[in-house]
């Protein structure tokens, strides 16, 4: 008889964010157990009898809600609880709040799942990030943040929508802070090998507008925040897709957040390898002189944001 251990999430968290992410991990089968804590109870269980109800039309999913304890032995636990954005609001207000509970449920978390890989999605993720990492003594590839993946799928939406081509065809990046000093890679975006402004040549279409698409990019949040409170459904598929180069070691290439070499102590996102060991490792992207100040810029943002948080 063929014994294969199933693979299990746990989702800290069942606000938003965490429960729109444990629908997209449902829908695309990727675990065969599924616990949502938070410390709503009612609102973990209610999520779970939600996404329970779809039993018949997706892969068999142990759905449930629970405590720290039952998320013992899980695979990847996703961290998604704590205050979010109110209208207005940066994302590095939210600090102090979400690192006590951090604090608060981290040490438990570690001695249930030891061996699990971490994904940081509360904000402000890449403070966390650190925090998370000096606080659980883990190391950098097995505890990590959604950083800038959301921001470099807008970005590719945004230039997707301005060149006329498929998103998955776009290859572009947002690097830095998971924020307001977030930086676009224009130097090395392309679409099928060629640079943006040669594609928008050959199809005889002005060069994008720079500035504004960064613009828009850097406030997508903020205008979706304004209009219905809160954002969850590109986040959560973010997540279902760095959870399912994890689970399927695909080494893919995602923009993740983690500790960085070279640039300052901080956490913040680059282009890195993602595979069964979490983060496996950065990759140095070319940038322009003007791209390597703007991180720098967006490094000491969040060196000192990390610093004024006590770590
Ligand atoms: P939400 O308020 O809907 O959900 C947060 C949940 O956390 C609540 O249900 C709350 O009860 C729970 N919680 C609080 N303390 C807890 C604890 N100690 N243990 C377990 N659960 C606890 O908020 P949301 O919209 O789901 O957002 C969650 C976080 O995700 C926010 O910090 C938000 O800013 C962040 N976010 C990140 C990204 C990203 O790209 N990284 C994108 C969107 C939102």
């Amino acid at each position: 008889m063929i014994k294969r251990k199933g693979v299990k999430i746990a989702v800290i968290g069942a606000g938003l964010v965490g429960s729109s992410a444990a629908f997209a991990i449902m829908v695309s089968g990727l675990s065969s157990d599924l616990v949502l804590v938070d410390v709503r109870n009612e609102r973990a269980e209610g999520e779970a009898m939600d996404l329970g109800d779809a039993a018949a039309f997706i892969k068999p999913t142990n759905v449930f809600a629970g405590s720290l304890s039952d998320c013992r032995d899980a695979d990847l636990v996703i961290f998604t609880a704590g205050a979010n954005q109110k209208p207005g609001e940066n994302r590095l207000s939210l600090l102090s709040d979400n690192i006590l509970i951090l604090k608060e449920t981290l040490p438990t978390l570690l001695r249930y799942c030891p061996e699990a890989v971490y994904l940081m999605v509360t904000n402000p993720v890449d403070v966390l990030t650190y925090a998370a990492l000096k606080i659980s003594g883990l190391p950098a590839n097995q505890l990590f943040g959604s950083g800038t993946v959301l921001d470099t799928s807008r970005f590719k939406a945004e230039l997707a929508q301005y060149c006329g081509v498929d998103p998955r065809n776009i290859h572009a990046y947002i690097v830095g802070e998971h924020g307001d000093s977030e930086v676009p890679l224009w130097s090395s975006a392309n679409v099928a090998g060629m640079s943006l402004d040669d594609f928008c040549a050959l199809k005889g279409i002005k060069p994008a507008d720079r500035q504004d698409i960064a613009r828009r990019v850097r406030m997508a949040a903020d205008e979706i925040i304004r209009r219905k409170g809160a954002t969850y459904y590109a986040i959560a598929l973010a997540v279902k897709r760095i959870c399912e180069a994890v689970l399927r070691d695909e080494n893919s290439i995602l923009t993740v957040s983690g500790m960085v070499n070279g640039i300052s102590e901080c956490c913040l996102s680059l282009p890195c390898v993602v595979n069964g060991s979490g983060r496996e490792r950065e990759l140095a992207v070319p940038m322009s002189a003007d791209e390597e100040e703007a991180l720098r810029n967006s490094a000491q943002v969040l060196r000192l944001a990390t610093k004024n948080a006590g770590f």
